[in-house]
């Protein structure tokens, strides 16, 4: 990434897209299409709308956090009016709430899905609810794995997902800057008819360059080159290692956690790509935080929104190793030590 920019229109660079784009069709178990964009996640959550859907189509979106309210609110700023399936935050998407909404509801023409809700570190059954979709109805599958992938099991072909976005900067372990979409070949049936207005995000002009081993417009070429080098390392680690050690990872946290401070965890059904714990009432999180980053340079993630102060998310997705996860905990026990919950 700090070597020297080379052009986007060369074939230096269109070997380094090339690798990239096969080896995220190895992270994301396709065979189908990869398109990559410059944009942080939310571009992709974006994407996936405005190729996907028409003024009128009929969507439900299932919101686990905010997250699942971002997807929403692209809707909204595209005029579409999602049937929005919320559940408490902190918990999953209840898989036969999903069955109902959809016989409630006929015509839908795409369920958008969280795999990971970062705001809360819940994990979604993605592959049970792809199941429900297909099994009640002939919507798309469209998932938001953009802290999800790597660090969960996904599998974007054999469960018969139609369009997972992701971002590069999580899983991935690269800086941010690049969003990637998965397309299927029912999803490229949309994209054909698809009557949203979208330019920069054009998922056909986007499969027109990538024949030319290019993107439409110059992208992010030196956040291109840490992908290609990340996206390395999850080669040759292979995915079921990958998943293994994100397992482990969250696992390590978890009794660390519950070890050193015993305070209770934010979700009922925790991700493995950070853990959620609720901070004593006593505590002020926010301040706590602030600290351990500005004593000890660790940097661990609050809460969102209501969460504000209340929650703190350990990060142990990507580029993380036990001793960094050893740290954190150290960090929160120095300062948390008798603090009651
Ligand atoms: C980080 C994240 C996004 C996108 O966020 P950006 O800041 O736009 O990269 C979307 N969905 C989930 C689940 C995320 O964790």
């Amino acid at each position: 990434m700090s070597k020297p920019l080379i052009h986007h229109r060369t074939a230096e660079f269109g070997r380094m897209f090339t690798s990239v784009i096969e080896d995220m069709q190895f992270v994301y178990r396709t065979k189908g299409s990869v398109l990559m964009m410059t944009a942080s996640g939310t571009g992709g959550m974006e994407s996936a709308v405005v190729n996907l859907l028409s003024p009128g189509d009929l969507t439900i979106v299932c919101s686990t956090g905010a997250f699942g309210d971002r997807f929403v609110n692209i809707h909204k700023a595209f005029g579409l009016k999602p049937v929005v399936l919320s559940f408490e935050w902190g918990t999953a998407v209840e898989p036969e709430a999903l069955r109902k909404t959809l016989k409630e509801n006929k015509g839908v023409k795409a369920v958008f899905i969280q795999h990971t809700d970062t705001s809360t570190g819940v994990v979604n059954d993605i592959q049970t609810l792809s199941k429900i979709v297909h099994e009640e109805s002939d919507a798309l599958v469209v998932v938001d794995s953009v802290s999800g992938l790597a660090a969960e099991r996904l599998e974007t072909d054999a469960w018969g997902l139609d369009c997972v976005v992701t971002g590069s900067q999580k899983g991935l372990m690269n800086a941010p800057g690049l969003a990637f979409a998965s397309v299927s070949e029912r999803a490229w049936k949309a994209v054909e008819s698809s009557k949203l207005p979208k330019f920069n995000f054009d998922f056909k002009l986007i499969r027109k360059s990538l024949a030319d081993k290019e993107t439409p417009w110059t992208p992010a070429i030196s956040i291109v080159a840490g992908q290609a080098a990340a996206l390395k390392l999850l080669r040759a680690e292979g995915m079921e290692n990958c998943w293994k050690r994100h397992d482990e990872l969250a696992a390590h946290a978890r009794k660390l956690l519950k070890d050193k401070l015993g305070l209770p965890f934010y979700a009922k059904n925790p991700a493995n790509i950070l853990t959620g714990v609720k901070l004593p009432e006593s505590v002020d999180g926010t301040k706590l935080l602030a600290d351990i980053l500005k004593e000890e340079g660790i940097s661990i993630a609050g809460g969102q929104l209501h969460l504000k102060g209340k929650i703190f998310r350990l990060a142990h997705m990507g580029f993380i190793t036990k001793s960094d996860i050893e740290a954190g905990v150290a960090a929160l026990e120095k300062r948390l030590v008798g603090a009651k919950a």
